[in-house]
């Protein structure tokens, strides 16, 4: 196992009602903004529940944090709270409103330009503005999580940064706010953190016996309620388990002492740049052919995730990785993905020659577990992908 440590400060409150919370979970003192996104929480009553638990407290409203979210739009954010000195962030929304706060708290005290956080990475260490979060769509992690992912709308360019001060102070989690979503969403949500388990455990064997058990349980718990649960958002047991797993994907747990990938969301990420084709149908196009593509590392634990997570029974390595990536794709089509970007664009033919020219002004010479995933491969994986 290799060396790690582990430090996760978000209180997370998981259930039936506990939005009515949050006046324990803010400082009563606090003037906080009330971040949100394109209005979906009007509808479903999100925002009364959390306007009526914090009667009494000074409330400033910023909407319109886009999916994706945008520099552009998020800068304005920073400005509100430099202007009314606001001291507390409370995000309400999926991971998109999410990322986007993280992106605020941490830009409201930042010394210098804050595009340097996207664009040098920067990694946030303190002087963020404390945030808490109401989850309304399981998926990302970010609710358990100090990372996100924001995009610059003048460069077309999706980029993560992330840091100690950046996790959420506390995050609320109740299952029941997902029987407003729309099945898209539900499907994108069980896709994305299946990804993210893949990301973290699809790699090579190694001796970290415990993090692949519990990876595998979070995929075959995937297997077991996705298709169900996008089809019947309201049954508080599916809604619960769902909700856990994608936490659970993402919140640094299965990451600890093992390798990680996450070449499939770096090349995914251009896609929705590109494209603006959803996080999670990036990578259902993505993930299958670069365990194609780079099929000689990965088929042994290709072989050991389609044994224990499939049961596929043969014996033969070569053939057992082979049928588990076939059972993935299946997976992702049952669970309503498209598995091409043609499906999603008819101007793809540039597209891998466009990735590729970013990676490498970017500098980034290889991804994956072992950075061999080089600018040919990324070339070779997209280009099946068409
Ligand atoms: P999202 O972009 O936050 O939301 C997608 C859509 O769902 C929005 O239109 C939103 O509407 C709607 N929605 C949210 N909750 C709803 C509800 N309860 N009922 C009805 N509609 C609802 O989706 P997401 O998949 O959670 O986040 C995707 C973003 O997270 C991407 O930018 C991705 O790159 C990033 N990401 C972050 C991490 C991380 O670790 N931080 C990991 C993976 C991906 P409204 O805007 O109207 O609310
Ligand atoms: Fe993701």
């Amino acid at each position: 196992m290799l060396n790690f440590e582990l430090y996760n400060p978000v209180d997370l409150v998981f259930g039936k009602g506990q939005i009515a919370k949050l006046s324990k979970l803010i400082p009563q003192n606090a003037k906080v903004l009330l971040a949100y996104g394109g209005g979906s929480i009007f509808k479903n009553g999100i925002h009364s529940q959390v306007t009526e638990a914090l009667k009494g407290y000074e409330i400033t409203e910023f909407g319109g944090i886009e999916p994706n979210p945008r520099y552009e739009t998020l800068m304005k954010a920073v400005e509100l709270i430099r202007e009314k000195k606001l001291d507390f962030i409370l995000a309400v929304g999926g991971g998109s409103v999410i990322d986007g706060v993280k992106f605020i708290s941490a830009a409201v005290n930042f010394e210098g330009n804050p595009v340097d956080i996207l664009v040098k990475r920067i990694r946030i260490e303190d002087n963020a503005v404390p945030f808490g979060t109401v989850l309304t769509l399981p998926a990302t992690g970010s609710e358990m999580n100090s990372g996100a992912v924001v995009t610059i709308e003048k460069t077309q360019e999706k980029l993560s940064f992330g840091g100690p001060a950046v996790f959420p102070q506390f995050s609320i989690c109740d299952p029941t706010v997902i029987a407003s979503l729309p099945k898209r969403q539900l499907q994108n949500g069980v896709i994305d953190a299946y990804t993210h388990v893949m990301e973290q455990y699809l790699t090579y064997p190694h001796d970290a016996l415990l993090q692949d058990r519990i990876a595998e349980s979070i995929l075959q718990t995937l297997i077991e309620i996705g298709p169900d649960v996008a089809e019947n958002p309201t049954n508080y047991k599916l809604a619960s388990n769902f909700m856990w797993c994608c936490t659970m994907a993402l919140n640094g747990l299965i990451q600890k002492g093992v390798p990680t990938d996450w070449a499939t969301h770096m090349i995914g990420h251009e896609l929705t740049a590109l494209y603006e084709i959803d996080h999670a149908r990036t990578l259902a196009i993505i993930g299958p052919n670069l365990y194609r593509v780079m099929f000689d590392t990965k088929k042994d634990k290709l072989a050991q995730y389609g044994r224990r997570v499939w049961g596929i029974t043969t014996t033969d390595i070569e053939e057992a990785a082979t049928q588990a990536i076939e059972k993935t794709v299946q997976f992702f089509h049952t669970m309503g993905m498209e598995t091409k970007i043609s499906n999603y664009t008819p101007d793809y033919e540039k597209t891998a020659d466009f990735i590729v020219k970013r990676f490498e002004e970017r500098g980034w010479k290889g991804l994956g577990e072992r950075q061999n995933v080089t600018p040919e491969k990324v070339k070779a994986i997209v280009e099946m992908s068409y």
